[in-house]
């Protein structure tokens, strides 16, 4: 390729697509709440935003068809392998999308797998494709937009929906039916999108103490499970959960990560046996702290980011002492 050319050649784009609202559709095109999830297939999705070829080479990929709360663990590890593999070649950026369900799991799954300067962004939708002022084209456009921007580079994993740009370690879905469905709570977003051109806040960063996990060649992660607490929990779903095979368990607590009476014994007797339990805080928003005998304190994140992290370092055998140093 001449220097001309190459000058002219537009950067390689992989989007895969893994099914959720930005695939759906419904007979009637005011239904927003009553459709069904990952109908449409990748090349559908890309054939809608014609703008997608002015602006990069792009290749999809039907990854899974799927609502994303059947997003498993081994697509997560599918996304996190092949993304290694495609962006170590010529591919210039990822884009995935994603039901905006569980879509930060597999964000902040993403951001601990993956070790790369290139751009890869998540989007969903919160409306189907078929729905009037369908939100997902322009979600698809600004995110393949972002990832093939020269300001979007050291990043690691962002979201891109509804006009912003978040961070995938720290956004978290807080509304059920709007299009602003995210939200980083404390740490904020990372930008802003005018039309299709983005406008970061900030020089590129990453997260303070994000691990990085290689899970190339994992077939399975662990099983860890989430409990919920409230008002008199007893122990019986704690034990159920360790005794169905859980290997940590994280309880998405009250307030500042605090356990009825009863829990707060089962913790500290599973604690002494170098059991894992996470303390999340339903509260959403804040840092979780524990005492070291009464567990460990989620630090920033919620309970299915807890969660992602368990699986990860008790994969790797890490021990609890290492296990805490994750969530400070
Ligand atoms: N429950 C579906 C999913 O997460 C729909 C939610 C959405 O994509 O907005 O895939």
């Amino acid at each position: 390729m001449t220097v001309s050319q190459a000058s002219f050649a537009l950067p390689r784009l992989n989007i895969y697509a893994t099914g959720g609202t930005i695939a759906g559709s419904s007979a009637s095109a005011t239904d927003t709440f009553q459709y069904e999830t990952a109908t449409l297939g990748i090349d559908k999705l890309i054939a809608a935003v014609p703008e997608l070829k002015k602006i990069a080479e792009v290749k999809g990929e039907q990854i899974a068809s799927v609502d994303s709360n059947d997003i498993s663990v081994a697509i997560l590890l599918q996304l996190a392998q092949k993304l290694h593999q495609d962006l170590a070649g010529d591919t210039a950026a990822a884009v995935i999308t994603h039901g905006t369900d569980t879509l930060e799991e597999t964000a902040f799954f993403l951001s601990l797998t993956t070790k790369t300067d290139k751009p890869i962004i998540l989007v969903g939708a919160m409306r189907p494709a078929t729905a009037i002022s369908a939100d997902g084209s322009m979600n698809l456009l600004q995110a393949a937009s972002v990832a093939v921007h020269e300001d979007a580079a050291k990043r690691g994993v962002m979201m891109v929906m509804n006009d912003r740009i978040g961070s995938g370690f720290y956004i978290t879905k807080t509304r059920a039916n709007t299009p602003d469905a995210f939200k980083s709570v404390e740490a904020g977003y990372l930008g802003l999108m005018i039309g299709l051109e983005p406008h970061f806040y900030y020089l590129p960063q990453q997260p303070s103490n994000r691990p990085y996990f290689d899970v190339s060649g994992y077939k399975e992660l662990p099983r860890v499970d989430i409990i919920y607490g409230y008002q008199s929990t007893d122990t019986a779903l704690l034990d159920a959960a360790i005794e169905n095979g859980a290997k940590a368990v994280v309880i998405d607590a009250t307030g500042a990560g605090s356990l009825s009476t009863p829990l707060l014994e089962r913790v500290k007797e599973l604690t002494a046996q170098g059991f894992p339990i996470v303390r999340a805080s339903r509260t959403v928003e804040g840092y979780i702290s524990v005492p070291e005998d009464e567990g460990t304190g989620s630090g920033f994140l919620n309970a299915q980011k807890a969660r992602i992290m368990l699986m990860l370092a008790l994969a790797q055998q890490d021990d609890l002492a290492t296990i805490r140093n994750y969530f400070k």
